[in-house]
């Protein structure tokens, strides 16, 4: 039950999830007052293409904006305040504490609220980290930042903290532009969500793109001097002890969700789970009926397991935007979750998946088996076509498929969705083997990829059930 009559709406986070629940709101809503808070000065940004404006591909910032604040006051009547910092709440007396410009405090008084204010880098904890050439890489600031630095200074090394998505490609785009790039990643493989094989051959790319990459690697120290710049970090590797020379140093070190200042307060009663990430029904809703969140600062449900994970991402932050805009003014809409569909251009490789590796469904209990293959993206017979290695992960008892992760040069995004559309539908690999899907000789093979692995895992499941 949601209490009292519904006047002001606030939303905290001005991007994708913010700007998606509060046009859906006004959609629902002609009336009601809606105002957005937001810390930093920009709103409305693609902050997929950042590391594009890094490698200037993307030629000037304005070029990264979708909706300018104009747009929003006066074709949706929304209020948008930047540089409003949101820094504590009041779910008694439903206030937001606010630091204002001037270096002012205030707060705004709710009926309801949402929380949309994403996710931020883990800074770890390792002596030096504090100096003024390490940047993390989430917004525009930070990306504006970098930008300055570069032009400022012309480093000539980087290295990069992590080789997850972000970490590699803002290795691409440093190399794009002259510097050199080493990628230090703790694990034993870079892009740890993938399986194995997968990152593997985005490993060998990146390689022969000049990326440096020490996998099983720890940065231990950063050295820097009296004026608070880095010029060394100590990296522990397999091999032992080395210590490169560096310009700059770029975190890419995972991400939390963006939620201290609910953290903050004992006043908060709003349930937080993994990565501080705020805990929702499929209605957006929290644990504080008159308070809402959607985006990468709160949890998603994960259709293969059935349990909340951290699963973030622009596709998510959008559509858990909408449903918690929409519910917030007495709307029904679910948003039921996600099977993690991702995918990343990366050193001219398209890297993709959708739901579990494995590992991860071996984990959640079932019993899993995976089958790999590798298969043409288009006819042969006009040559220029591509591989595209898939893995597959299907259930042993019933062939339901459990996940999806492939690499190629090209026609990775078709085949991706699809996948991703037969996981959340929990469809077999029978039914998958046999699907209907388009066929011309420039963009696919008469048997498409995903029909042909879903062909070898029914084979692989016929001849172990022999
Ligand atoms: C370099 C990069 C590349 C990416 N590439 C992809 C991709 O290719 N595909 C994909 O799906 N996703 C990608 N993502 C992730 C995607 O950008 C996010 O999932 C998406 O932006 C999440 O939207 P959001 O609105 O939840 O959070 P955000 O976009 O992070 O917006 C949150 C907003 O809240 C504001 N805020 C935070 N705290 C406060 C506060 N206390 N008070 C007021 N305002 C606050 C922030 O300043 C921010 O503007 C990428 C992210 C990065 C950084």
């Amino acid at each position: 039950m949601l209490e009292g009559l519904i006047n002001k709406i606030v939303v905290i986070g001005g991007n994708a999830a913010g700007l998606a629940a509060a046009s859906q709101a006004r959609r629902d809503n002609p009336e009601i007052d809606i105002t957005v808070l937001e810390s930093g000065d920009y709103i409305s940004y693609g902050s997929c293409s950042l590391p594009y404006f890094i490698s200037n591909e993307v030629k000037k910032i304005d070029d990264i904006f979708v909706y300018s604040k104009d747009f929003f006051e006066k074709k949706r009547n929304i209020k948008i305040l930047t540089a409003h910092k949101v820094t504590g709440l009041d779910t008694i007396s439903r206030k937001v504490h606010v630091d204002i410009p001037g270096d002012k405090k205030g707060f705004f008084d709710y009926d309801r609220l949402i929380v949309s204010s994403g996710a931020t880098t883990i800074v770890p904890d390792i002596e030096g980290i504090d100096a003024d050439n390490v940047f993390r890489f989430r917004d525009v600031h930070n990306a504006l930042d970098l930008d300055c630095f570069i032009k400022g200074t012309s480093p000539e090394k980087a290295v990069i903290l992590g080789g997850g998505s972000i970490g590699m490609l803002m290795a691409e785009s440093l190399i794009k532009i002259g510097i050199k790039v080493t990628v230090v990643e703790m694990s034993e493989n870079i892009l740890g969500g993938f399986e194995d094989e997968i990152s593997t051959v985005l490993y060998k790319k990146a390689t022969l793109g000049k990326a440096n990459i020490l996998t099983g690697s720890k940065v231990i120290r950063i050295v820097k001097d009296a004026q608070n710049i880095a010029h060394q970090v100590e990296v522990d590797t397999p091999d032992g002890s080395v210590r490169l020379d560096i310009d700059m140093i770029i975190l890419a070190t995972g991400i939390k969700a963006n939620t201290s200042f609910i953290k903050k307060d004992s006043r908060t009663l709003i349930d937080l789970g993994q990565k501080d990430a705020i805990k929702v029904t499929s209605r957006q809703q929290t644990s504080n009926l008159n308070i809402y969140a959607a985006g990468d600062c709160c949890m998603c449900k994960n259709l293969v397991t059935g349990k909340y994970d951290f699963m973030t991402g622009a596709n998510n932050a959008a559509k858990s935007g909408r449903a918690a805009g929409e519910n917030i003014v007495g709307g029904s809409l679910d948003f039921d979750g996600s099977v993690g569909t991702k995918i990343d251009n990366i050193f001219g490789l398209e890297i993709a998946k959708a739901g579990l590796k494995l590992k991860e469904a071996t984990e959640h209990g079932f019993d899993a088996i995976k089958v790999t293959g590798s298969y043409s993206s288009r006819a042969h017979s006009l040559g220029g076509h591509k591989t595209i290695n898939i893995s597959l992960v299907f259930e042993n008892r019933t062939g339901r498929i459990l996940g999806a992760h492939m690499v190629g040069e090209e026609g990775v995004s078709k085949r991706i969705d699809i996948l991703a559309t037969a996981i959340t539908e929990e469809m077999d690999i029978d039914q998958v083997y046999m699907l209907d899907l388009s066929y011309a000789p420039k963009v696919s093979t008469v048997w498409d990829p995903v029909n042909k692995i879903c062909a070898k895992a029914v084979l692989n499941l016929k001849n172990r059930k022999i």
